[in-house]
């Protein structure tokens, strides 16, 4: 079982806070299709045959803004794919899209095109927001949107920012408030980062803003989870809730490890081999991109067979954030239980009712779950450390 995934990288205008790679101009939309669907049929990272591939359970269109591209250019990326892979029947086929520039019929023809749940940037309902993460919509025509999209589509879900600089609870929980009452099936909520290399942490640089206080960000977390809950969205992953049956099946896959190949530029693939494995990834520019499969090569600039550090620092970040950490892959991965080699790390995160412990798994409590990504680190450090001194 794996995953697909397909970077789109357009956007109508960059965000100050994104990470993601994506450009503001479309002049090249018509090679990029080209290219993308001849890295689709030639992936030589993959096994060449199809048959032998790893059957899809989960395509995700990601970008960028996947939304600029027609119902048709998305119809013969997903044909494509089909003609490659071996894309299961009730397969779970994601787009994202940003309020803005949605119409009716261009929803239905992604639907009838086999798109089965859309992944909304909505990140916030109020228009100085929206206006301060240099969004393209009003926080009016994103409820409009909505929707649209909910008529048209059975699983909807919204992307969230909150600890916003200057943001208030009451403002995150009216946010809160406005997703709900709008019907989502699944919200992604995260904190605002202040990513390297992006306007929004040249603001931070150079004194402009100032990222949310940690404690007031805590509250916005905590009353995040018990809000969702009481409206029947239940925390499924460190900043994922969802209602019961809706939670994204793509990106659990991400969590539990699980083989993906990714297309596009900056698209990162992974393939699983026991704990371990190999994992590739595209260049990040578009221009690369074209240049390298138009001349017949590989657009691919980075390969690493993982270590057993390496798979180790995985089951532990991506197992804290979502079930737990998997203790027969940590043994498996470091060659020894995680109570040996961070025996006071575990005891103190039991002591403090941060975790549970039990045959299976490491996993965070509620109240631990805020924490998920330092408690990962801390774990991980405690584990080198141990297997430092073993070595010596
Ligand atoms: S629309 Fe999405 S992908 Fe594009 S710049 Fe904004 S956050 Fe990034």
């Amino acid at each position: 079982m794996s995953g697909l995934y397909i970077h789109i990288p357009f956007c109508e205008k960059k965000c100050i806070y994104c990470s993601f790679y994506s450009i503001e101009s479309f002049a090249n939309k018509n090679r990029f299709l080209d290219a993308l669907h001849r890295e689709i049929a030639q992936s030589g990272e993959i096994p060449p045959v199809k048959e032998e591939r790893e059957e899809v359970r989960t395509i995700f269109f990601g970008g960028g803004t996947p939304s600029m591209l027609s119902p048709d250019e998305m119809s013969a990326i997903l044909d494509s794919l089909r003609a490659a892979h071996t894309v299961v029947g009730d397969a779970e086929i994601t787009m994202e899209c940003n309020p803005g520039a949605l119409n009716r019929d261009w929803l239905e023809g992604y639907r009838e095109g086999g798109i089965n749940r859309l992944s909304f940037g909505v990140q916030s309902f109020h228009d100085d927001e929206l206006q301060f993460l240099s969004r393209i919509h009003t926080a009016a025509e994103a409820e409009e949107n909505i929707r649209l999209v909910r008529d048209v589509f059975d699983n909807v879900s919204l992307d969230m920012i909150f600890a916003l600089p200057g943001q208030t609870p009451e403002r995150w929980h009216y946010n809160l408030e406005r997703a709900v009452d709008l019907g989502t099936d699944h919200i992604s909520a995260y904190s605002l980062i202040f990513e390297e290399g992006t306007p929004l942490n040249a603001m931070r640089l150079k004194g402009k803003v100032n990222p949310a206080p940690n404690d007031l960000e805590a509250d916005m977390y905590e009353e995040t989870v018990q809000f969702l809950a009481r409206h029947g969205l239940e925390q499924y992953e460190t900043s994922n809730y969802a209602k019961a049956g809706y939670a994204c099946r793509h990106n659990i896959g991400y969590w539990e490890r699980k083989s993906y190949t990714g297309y596009g530029p900056s698209a990162h693939s992974f393939a699983r081999r026991g704990v371990l494995g190999k994992r590739w990834a595209n260049v990040s520019s578009l221009n690369a991109y074209l240049e390298s499969i138009e001349s017949g090569g590989s657009p691919v600039i980075m390969r690493e067979e993982l270590t057993s550090e390496q798979g180790m620092e995985e089951i532990v970040m991506l197992g804290l954030r979502y079930r737990g950490i998997n203790l027969y892959d940590f043994k498996e991965a470091v060659g020894e239980e995680l109570t040996s080699v961070a025996p006071e790390r575990v005891e103190w995160l039991l002591k403090e009712g941060f975790a549970q412990l039990d045959e299976d798994s490491l996993r965070l409590t509620a109240k631990g779950s805020i924490f998920a990504d330092r408690f990962a680190l801390e774990i991980i450090e405690a584990t080198e450390r141990s297997r430092q001194l073993s070595s010596i």
